[in-house]
């Protein structure tokens, strides 16, 4: 399971009210939670259960189905209840999906105001069927289906324009004292995403879920989002972070919780700190960091192992880790918790760590 205690959090989280998505609390400083979302056509019952449980096995906490059909929405109910994590229903454009979703035992329901036609007009029986089956409801404005008065009346889909359409549906949900609401305002730009983001979290207590939408593909996709839940998290922004990658979706949840072990907001399982390399390296270290962390793969207590290159730093952040090697002469030092325990040859270094390792988890089990 996920640790409940923060290891040492960036900044303290802002103070939202708290809802829960199924089993999940989200927001009150609950811990921050991951969430994807499948890639399957819903209504394949199985190959969209076979994702979640794969998603699952990563990490992911809650996960998101796309509901486009009638027949994605008849297959809603037995994937809510067959998934291990909550299911939350995306909705665009039919709002007769939603009611669907919460009939089905959704975890929560997403609507995009903008993608659903007069939805103004059907807030009340959505708050009301919400309501009944205790179904959290997000809000999800995206800047690339912004509400067109919106658009119309601020141009473009600036932060202002987002943070009007997302506050102005809430306005109609609490219209009918419904405040079980999640709100998303995602823009593929981080730097008009952040600001929107920023003045959401002035102007309501709402937990907030993070995206960066359309982020691309992993590599580009993984910075703009790190940087732009960095920069919000950094100031206690967000209740639940989802890494939009066009790459499989498993890889968005490996992302998700790199950001918020990064930011203290999670404690670290497996933390490698390997040098960059010089010209003083006295072994190949990118082999080196690379066969380590393929062996530590999937190790569940928290270690911090260090594989330097050389001895100018070499022993200092072997000595910082759990676990460490400095190499030097084709050998290595190995360290455990600060000692120095053996110094094995370069061919023995990995098998070594990861023996080191094992007995270091066994300890702490
Ligand atoms: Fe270079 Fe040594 Fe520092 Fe690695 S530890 S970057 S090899 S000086």
């Amino acid at each position: 399971g996920v640790p409940e205690v923060p290891a040492r959090p960036v900044a303290p989280r802002r103070m939202s009210r708290r809802i829960h998505v199924g089993p999940v609390a989200v927001g009150g400083g609950a811990p921050v939670s991951v969430q994807s979302m499948t890639t399957t056509r819903t209504s394949d019952i199985g190959a969209t259960l076979q994702q979640i449980a794969e998603l699952t096995a990563s990490g992911c906490q809650i996960v998101r189905v796309a509901c486009p059909t009638q027949d994605d929405a008849d297959a809603l109910a037995t994937i809510a209840r067959k998934s291990r994590i909550p299911v939350i229903a995306d909705i665009h454009f039919q709002p007769k999906y939603v009611f669907a979703a919460i009939e089905a035992g959704c975890a929560a329901v997403r609507v995009n105001p903008g993608n659903i036609k007069k939805f103004d007009d059907q807030v009340k029986e959505i708050a009301r069927a919400a309501k009944d089956h205790g179904t959290p409801v997000r809000i999800g404005v995206n800047a690339g289906s912004l509400d067109r008065r919106l658009l119309r009346k601020h141009g473009k889909a600036t932060p202002e324009a987002l943070v009007e359409s997302a506050l102005w549906e809430a306005s109609l949900f609490e219209e009918h004292g419904f405040r079980d609401i999640k709100i998303s305002v995602k823009h593929n730009d981080p730097v008009v995403m952040i600001e929107a983001y920023r003045q959401l979290a002035e102007a309501c207590d709402y937990p907030l879920h993070l995206g960066v939408t359309e982020a691309g593909p992993a590599f580009q996709g993984t910075i703009k989002s790190a940087v732009a839940f960095g920069a919000l998290l950094s100031r206690g922004i967000g209740d639940t972070v989802r890494v939009s990658l066009s790459a499989p979706p498993a890889e968005e949840v490996k992302v998700g919780i790199q950001i918020l072990e990064s930011l203290g907001l999670r404690q670290r399982r497996l933390e490698i700190v390997s040098c960059p390399s010089c010209g003083r390296a006295q072994v190949d270290v990118y082999k080196l960091a690379e066969e380590v962390t393929a062996g530590l793969d999937g190790m569940e207590v928290p270690l911090r192992v260090a594989v330097m290159g050389c001895v100018v730093n070499g022993p200092g952040e072997a000595r910082e880790a759990d676990l460490g090697v400095a190499s030097g002469n084709g050998k290595g030092q190995i360290f455990v918790k600060g000692e120095v325990v053996k110094t094995v040859p370069e061919s023995k270094i990995v098998q070594t760590l990861i023996e080191e390792a094992r007995k270091l988890a066994e300890q702490t089990r």
